[in-house]
């Protein structure tokens, strides 16, 4: 075996180290510029109409699941948003009666006054201001949901958002569950000028406390001053934020109340510039990239699984109140 002679060997060093020096200044340019990695802006909404649900919700929906729109918001089907609004006290009930949903979850957020649930899996409670209930309907649950009873009484500023999250086709008909979590179950990473407080997933080392079924991070963002936010998630998930108050700075442009912003699948990094007194909701998952059929309170697969489900509700099959 012939080994390398002395300047065949100082020829492969000099060359192996040039390749490190163009690969390393490379890796500068590519840092410096910082797009490679970075989640560019797909979309932004920024909502015009607002309906009621029953009569307790006054809401913006966001986005629902139909055409190419899916795509880039699953696992996430729908949001509706209920910006603030003052209630006037009332003795009445407020919200919305008996009604049924199948094959995915309802999560809902109350960030001012209070909400009142019941399902028919034996879920319930009162959330208020920072709380959160996670409905798994899954197979099928009935359930009401109202402004709670104390706050109707008083009246007051209400702001609240749900959101339904998809399951994969394979937990769709599994059984119901109910995680009500109260503010302060929730960990918060502190930064300069703002906080992130962590509902699921995980912000740089804590871990939120909500159970799901693929992996979902989801955050809500509050500011004091000017505050950069270093989101970092997996290549190829899906990211949505919403600006519930004040201004957040992204590829040279500013986004203020009730945008939403909709990022491509690719890239992990999101560095936002987020303003003073502003608070956000930022929802990160990881695709189902499944064929999905919605008909009203119902999220399956196919149109027969729809049909199912409405039979299964009208024989009862899915409980009552
Ligand atoms: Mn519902």
């Amino acid at each position: 075996m012939k080994f390398f002679d002395r300047r065949q060997l100082v020829k492969a060093i000099i060359g192996l180290s040039g390749l490190a020096i163009t690969g390393l200044a490379s890796w500068l340019s590519f840092n410096r510029e910082g797009n490679m990695s970075q989640k560019k802006l797909k979309f932004v909404q920024t909502p015009q109409e607002q309906h009621w649900v029953g009569d307790g919700f006054f809401v913006h929906t966001l986005f629902h699941p139909v055409g190419d729109m899916y795509k880039h918001t699953t696992p996430f089907i729908l949001m509706d948003y209920a910006p603030p609004k003052n209630f006037p006290q009332t003795s009445a009930k407020r919200g919305v009666g008996e009604h049924p949903h199948r094959g995915f979850e309802t999560v809902t957020f109350a960030f001012k006054g209070e909400i009142e649930h019941r399902d028919s899996s034996g879920g319930g409670g009162v959330i208020g201001t920072g709380d959160l209930q996670w409905m798994t309907a899954a197979a099928g649950v009935v359930h009401d949901e109202f402004h709670s009873r104390d706050f109707a009484k008083i009246g007051g500023d209400f702001e609240m958002v749900q959101l339904w999250v998809n399951l994969p086709a394979k937990d769709k008909m599994t059984k119901p569950k109910y995680q009500g979590r109260k503010d302060k179950e929730f960990p918060r990473v502190p930064l300069d000028g703002g906080e992130v407080k962590v509902y699921a997933g995980e912000f740089k080392d804590e871990k939120g406390p909500c159970e799901t079924f693929t992996p979902i991070n989801m955050y809500n963002v509050n500011t004091s001053d000017v505050c950069n936010v270093p989101l970092k998630f997996e290549e190829g998930s899906n990211t949505l934020i919403l600006v519930m108050e004040g201004t957040v700075n992204y590829e040279g442009k500013s986004f203020g109340e009730k945008s939403l912003l909709i990022f491509e699948r690719e890239g992990e990094e999101i560095p936002l510039e987020v303003e003073a007194n502003s608070r956000l909701l930022v929802l990160n998952g990881e695709p189902i990239d499944e064929p999905i059929y919605a008909h009203g309170p119902f999220v399956m697969n196919t149109k027969q699984e729809i049909i199912e489900a409405i039979e299964d509700f009208q024989a009862g099959k899915m409980g009552r109140l």
